[in-house]
């Protein structure tokens, strides 16, 4: 039996949730995660998954897991440094410095870990992290934990974050200071200003620290957002994950060795949490060396991402500021908003709202995440259902 105190808890709290509409159902897939998902029966167009590049259920993939648990079985056994540290980890990690062109890398068991590793692992309570005000989660509870001051600033702003970080490397309080972005950001799919962040840093000395979840596979030719800028000498850490592009699960952080080394022996996920495993690992290596012989399918995925955002605006949908091909589709008000991913998943598009407080009240948006798995008339029924229900909902004229 549970405690007095907790049940109450949990009950006017879960209530006042679903009360507001904020209780997430979720309803699992009777499919693979790929361009059309079943649900309770029903096929769907998918718009709302990150297998940008639709590697998730790639045979070469597959077969690579596979054969990895044949060899290595299904569990790597241990944390790394103790004995959990297969082959595969090693050739993993050389593999992605390879990739984002850095001396070396290290591999966690995600991205959202890895953050909450790599931040707390060299800042402290004596430092300062200016932050991007949209940063993901993962990177606000990686401050948190470092217990360094965080300073945020106004999204993409550079004259906020040079006043801020002159104003912090000024007052002489702090040891370290650090400047966190993501590369891309992904409830609006714009592009982080990296030369310009870079330039500020070499001004006040700040660490560089650029979480690419949404970039890489996808921007550089694949390679992410700090490829794309041509900046991987300035970049101390390249954050990424293997769950988005990739395909698979996991994360990793990869910059020079002698940071590498460091998050080895400091970083409390790499010493207190076991290994990914044996077919984690492998597909991710396949995966990514799926993407360094050939840039097909991140050509794909800016195909369909142009296409689906050319189809969408001229509906006369609001779709933002994208750079990328994140699509979101503005409706504004909450309820609004949710009702009209609802409708959307009734016509047969599985597209997810996001509101408040995740994105600002009145800026409610249904985000579409086209693929290179989609089809020309996967994405040309997506658009004209889009049509039917816009018009319905008077979105649009
Ligand atoms: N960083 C960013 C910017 C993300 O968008 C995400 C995924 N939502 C993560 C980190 C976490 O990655 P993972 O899903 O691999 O834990």
């Amino acid at each position: 039996m549970s405690s007095k105190t907790l049940e109450q808890f949990l009950i006017s709290n879960l209530n006042e949730l679903k009360e507001k509409g904020l209780y997430n159902v979720i309803d699992p897939l009777e499919s693979p995660n790929g361009p059309v998902i079943k649900i309770k029966g029903r096929e769907l167009i998918n718009l709302s998954s990150n297998n940008y590049l639709g590697l998730a259920t790639a045979d070469r993939l597959k077969k690579a897991a596979e054969k990895a648990i044949e060899q290595f079985g299904v569990g790597a056994g241990a944390v790394r440094t103790i004995n959990g540290t297969l082959e595969l980890h090693v050739k993993l990690e050389e593999k992605l410095a390879e990739f984002k062109g850095t001396e070396a890398a290290i591999a966690y068991q995600s991205g959202f870990n890895c953050n909450m590793a790599a931040i707390s692992a060299v800042m402290d309570k004596n430092d300062a992290i200016l932050s991007d005000e949209l940063n993901h989660a993962s990177i606000i509870d990686g401050c948190r934990l470092s217990r360094a001051k965080i300073i945020r600033f106004n999204h993409s702003d550079m004259d906020d974050l040079r006043a801020k970080a002159k104003e912090a490397r000024e007052s002489g309080l702090y040891k370290k200071l650090m400047v966190i972005t993501d590369g891309v950001f992904s409830m609006d799919g714009d592009i982080a200003l990296l030369p310009e962040i870079v330039e500020i840093a070499e001004e006040y000395d700040l660490m560089t620290y650029v979480d690419d979840a949404h970039g890489s596979g996808v921007l550089g030719k694949g390679a992410g957002t700090v490829k794309h800028f041509g900046l991987q000498d300035k970049i101390d850490f390249q954050i990424g994950t293997l769950s988005k592009a990739i395909g698979v699960v996991g994360g990793y952080v990869a910059g020079k060795k002698n940071l590498i080394d460091w998050l080895k022996v400091r970083s409390r996920p790499f010493l207190f949490s076991t290994s990914l495993t044996p077919a984690d690992v492998a597909a991710s290596i396949a995966s990514i060396e799926v993407l360094t012989e050939s840039t097909e399918l991140v050509e794909r995925l800016w195909e369909n991402g142009n296409y689906l955002k050319k189809g969408l605006k001229d509906l006369g949908f609001n779709i933002g500021n994208s750079e990328t091909p994140i699509t979101p589709c503005i409706i504004g008000e909450e309820k609004l908003t949710q009702e009209f991913s609802k409708r959307l998943d009734e016509e047969g598009v599985y597209a997810k709202s996001i509101v408040f407080p995740t994105v600002p009240a009145g800026t409610g948006r249904v985000r579409n995440m086209p693929t290179a798995a989609h089809t020309k008339e996967m994405l040309d029924k997506a658009i004209s259902i889009y049509e039917k229900v816009g018009k319905e909902m008077g979105v649009i004229k």
